[in-house]
């Protein structure tokens, strides 16, 4: 399993986790899931539970390891009617829910305690005004909530947040079609605005864990995927964790062996888990003429990693101090490309690389 270390705190969290949104209690063994996970080394869990049942098969299997091995969200706000899923605005459904689920699974504490799935403007003043963002702090001070966090589906929303401080993670809808689709039925947000999150986050030193990784398997069949181009299983998770401020991409599982194949990630070769080839088909793509950081262009004869410049260069540009430094460090430089026009031709994306390589050298001085 790869870490991934939460920019302000110590945790290192496994890259791959799990969100029980999918397995059914009575259906699906539950705990055997939350166990294979750990045994495999994901030792992230978010805790949105599809069915309120899942709460009580959750304790055994957390019980058998240290309660500092793995994380944890916990959501304010999602609540349960007749046993499902039910979203709720209400303080005391809200605060007994999550006391609830804390006693029920044995955990005592969550890691992220999370403003749940905050969408609309309308919303997002009520859960700040309303007492359900006092709720987190409250639980924070008292040590029950460890970093505040939030989920949202939309990136204004999220910058909103970032821009009030505060938090230390947030969980956003993040994959492929996501990124290129424009503002529509599966995503909100223009590409560009979506890009622009992810690079303030990191630069603010906000983690993002990633929900949705694969459009709720959309992406992983070309019949029904919003780009036109099937992505496969270990595409889709690369894609995620290439993107800025991403520490871990959520998948959800019902079983055991589902886990097997996130776990491939690992073991793909380079042409296996090359995102970007596939993406230069997609349907739907706009021309991006915008580094995603995919190094699909590699290899640069000059031996240049054209993503990591571009990434270091766009977080320089956002105000993120540490990236000069970073970009110093490279072994090569802009300044030593020659021009040759490889990547410009492998790039899916129609960046000019020549131009951005001179811009960038004149900027960070090598
Ligand atoms: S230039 Fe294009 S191919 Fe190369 S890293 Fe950027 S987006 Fe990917
Ligand atoms: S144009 Fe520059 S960055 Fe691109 S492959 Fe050639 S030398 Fe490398």
């Amino acid at each position: 399993m790869q870490m991934r270390k939460l920019p302000q705190g110590d945790e290192q969290i496994s890259v791959i986790g799990l969100g029980l949104g999918i397995a059914k209690p009575g259906v699906d063994d539950v705990s055997g899931l939350v166990a294979g996970a750990l045994e495999r080394g994901i030792n992230y869990f978010d805790l949105c539970c599809a069915y309120e049942g899942s709460y009580a098969l959750l304790e055994a299997p957390f019980a058998e390891v240290p309660r500092s091995s793995f994380f944890t969200q916990l959501h304010l706000g999602a609540t349960y009617k007749n046993g499902d899923y039910a979203f709720s605005r209400k303080l005391e459904k809200i605060r007994d829910t999550f006391m609830r689920e804390l006693e029920i699974t044995g955990i005592g504490y969550t890691d992220f305690g999370m403003l749940h799935c905050i969408d609309e403007e309308k919303d997002l003043d009520y859960v700040l005004t309303k007492g359900i963002y006092q709720l987190a702090q409250d639980l924070k001070t008292q040590g029950i909530i460890r970093h505040l966090g939030f989920s949202t589906h939309n990136p204004a929303i999220a910058r909103k947040l970032l821009e009030l401080g505060g938090f230390d993670l947030f969980m956003f809808s993040l994959n492929a079609a996501f990124d290129f689709q424009q503002d529509g039925e599966l995503a909100l947000g223009e590409t560009s605005e979506r890009e622009e999150l992810y690079r303030l986050a990191e630069a603010k030193k906000v983690a993002i864990s990633v929900m949705k990784p694969f459009a709720g398997g959309q992406l992983l069949k070309a019949q029904s995927s919003p780009i036109g181009v099937a992505l496969s299983v270990v595409q889709c998770l690369k894609y995620v964790l290439d993107r800025p401020a991403v520490v871990t991409a959520i998948a959800g599982a019902a079983k055991v062996e589902e886990l097997d194949d996130y776990l491939k990630l690992f073991t793909a070769s380079e042409e296996e888990l090359d995102y970007g080839a596939v993406m230069a088909h997609a349907t739907q793509a706009p021309n991006l003429k915008r580094c995603v950081y995919c190094n699909h262009c590699a290899p640069c004869p000059k031996k240049l990693n054209v993503g990591l410049i571009n990434k270091y260069y766009d977080l320089a540009l956002m105000g993120d101090n540490l990236a000069r430094e970073h970009y110093l460090n490279l072994e090569h430089h802009a300044s030593e490309c020659n021009d040759c026009g490889h990547c410009v031709k492998r790039c899916p994306f129609k960046c000019d690389q020549i131009a951005r390589m001179h811009e960038i050298a004149a900027y960070f001085g090598r």
